[in-house]
């Protein structure tokens, strides 16, 4: 099964919103997923999670979550480094208690390096992150996600090569690459080779459980500048929905656009029709 999930509590959300209400008026729209958008920071209460989990569970919604932006695994201040770790550790322990099954995280900026020590350095962090697993996130995947700058780690080659390394599954994002290529990856043909490398890394099976974003995005020589509804973009997003038919991807594809419920409703539809 593919389901396609909101960025957040939907906008029609009645107050005082929260993830509780979100995830109940996501389920009356008739929205399968929720991503929990822990951007700015990760919450302490093991009850509220529990709350989520329960409701999640009552309403048949899939859960991801969306790390804080405070991340850089590349960081050559000791202190910064093992403040990203920290962070990334904690939504991940809560998200497993709230029931999510994977974790987008954005891993790091190259600040000039060379590709293979900002590898080095974020494959050094992961080790140090996934000891934790066992105890703290059995059941959670840790995603790093394909980003939208060449500023930053995160060629769709890097978060697989590193996924397969740590038998984890990265957070795809076909907006990022087509923004930091300055306009590539928005063809049927493209999204298929995307797909074909993923299945390379990871295996067959691998594409029946996804966590992927998608949205529209403007973009530049420096690739992502912002992210669009999907109508005011030149994203190809019903190809693109074909392609996830075609190939019966399954798993969850999170819709990034600004218009929230409105588009996760839009790229539903289109799936359906498909
Ligand atoms: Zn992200």
């Amino acid at each position: 099964m593919l389901r396609f999930a909101v960025a957040g509590c939907p906008h029609s959300t009645p107050a005082p919103g929260g993830t509780v209400e979100g995830l109940k008026r996501a389920k009356e729209l008739k929205i399968g997923a929720m991503e929990i958008e822990w951007v700015q920071n990760v919450p302490s209460s093991v009850e509220r999670m529990m709350e989520i989990r329960e409701t999640a569970e009552v309403l048949d919604m899939t859960l991801t979550v969306h790390a804080p932006y405070f991340v850089n695994l590349n960081s050559p201040d000791e202190v910064k480094l093992s403040a990203s770790i920290h962070r990334i550790l904690r939504a991940l322990t809560m998200a497993e208690l709230a029931g999510a099954r994977s974790v987008c995280v954005h891993p790091a900026f190259n600040m000039g390096k060379p590709p293979k020590e900002v590898y080095e350095n974020v494959r050094r962090a992961t080790e140090k992150i996934l000891k934790q697993k066992a105890k703290f996130f059995p059941s959670v995947n840790l995603a790093y996600e394909t980003m939208g700058k060449p500023t930053q780690f995160g060629t769709l080659e890097e978060v697989l090569k590193l996924s397969k390394e740590f038998d984890l599954y990265p957070t795809v994002d076909p907006a990022h690459m087509h923004a930091r290529t300055n306009g590539l990856i928005n063809t049927t043909k493209e999204w298929n080779e995307m797909f074909d490398l993923y299945e390379k890394y990871l295996g067959k099976k691998s594409l029946k459980n996804v966590h992927m974003h998608f949205s529209g995005i403007a973009y530049g020589p420096k690739g992502e500048k912002h992210h669009l509804p999907l109508r005011e973009s030149d994203a190809r997003w019903k190809d693109f929905i074909s392609v996830l038919k075609q190939r019966k991807i399954e798993g969850t594809v999170v819709c990034e656009s600004p218009l929230l419920e409105k588009d996760t409703l839009l790229m539903k539809k289109a799936f359906e029709d498909a």
